[in-house]
């Protein structure tokens, strides 16, 4: 087993995981790699208990597929891009400790059904880190609606409000596209109020810090 010097500072914590024994498992940031400037995550669980290593190392690989998060030789995650995206990454680490280990991770599509307006949202990646929230059909309020589900894709995973008349554009400052990323957090976006509403009681759980705090 490799032995930890520092695993860094926990970002997300999943108390009891309700696929292995109700183990707690935790999502853990550094900030170097071996003297390189790329911020990558550890999943670690204190638990000894037998297959528990298995169970870590099936959360990341759920969160490669996922995320489209790469692993470094020390089982390290990062983002191609080499930028934090902190955000998007505890995302990514909750929705993949909720698939049981023996579950294959598939990514998600750039679209959803809406439950709310009933339409059909679609994603489009435009390049360059930019992507473009569009719905299926001219029903009233839609709109209104894409222009909502954006914005819970940019606070979601941290990204940038293109200044468009429709405001149904969002971009990464990375400049790089993350299609599976967006696809994980659009499973989400239309609920962005309760996510985070659901962070915020859950925050004694773990150390979050405010956007403003990270590089
Ligand atoms: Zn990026």
């Amino acid at each position: 087993m490799r032995r930890v010097v520092d695993i860094g500072r926990r970002i997300e914590l999943v108390p009891m995981d309700p696929h292995f024994n109700d183990i707690s498992i935790g999502l853990y940031r550094q900030n170097t790699n071996h003297g390189h400037d790329t911020p990558v995550f550890l999943v670690h669980t204190y638990s000894r208990i037998s297959g528990a290593a298995e169970r870590i190392e099936a959360v990341v690989e759920a969160m490669q597929v996922l995320g489209g998060l790469l692993k470094n030789g020390d089982g390290l995650l990062h983002f191609p891009c080499n930028s934090l995206h902190e955000a998007a990454c505890r995302r990514v680490f909750l929705e993949a400790c909720k698939l049981a280990s023996d579950t294959p991770a598939e990514p998600r599509p750039l679209n959803i059904l809406d439950k709310k307006s009933k339409l059909t949202i679609t994603v489009d990646s435009i390049g360059e880190g930019v992507y473009r929230v569009s719905a299926e059909g001219e029903r009233r309020g839609a709109a209104r609606r894409v222009s909502a589900i954006a914005g819970g894709l940019a606070k979601l995973g941290e990204m940038e409000t293109v200044e468009t008349d429709n405001r149904d554009t969002v971009a990464f400052a990375c400049g790089e596209s993350h299609d599976a990323l967006v696809g994980l957090l659009l499973t989400r976006a239309p609920n962005v109020r309760i996510v985070l509403r659901e962070e915020e009681m859950g925050a004694g759980r773990g150390v979050l810090s405010a956007p403003s705090q990270q590089t």
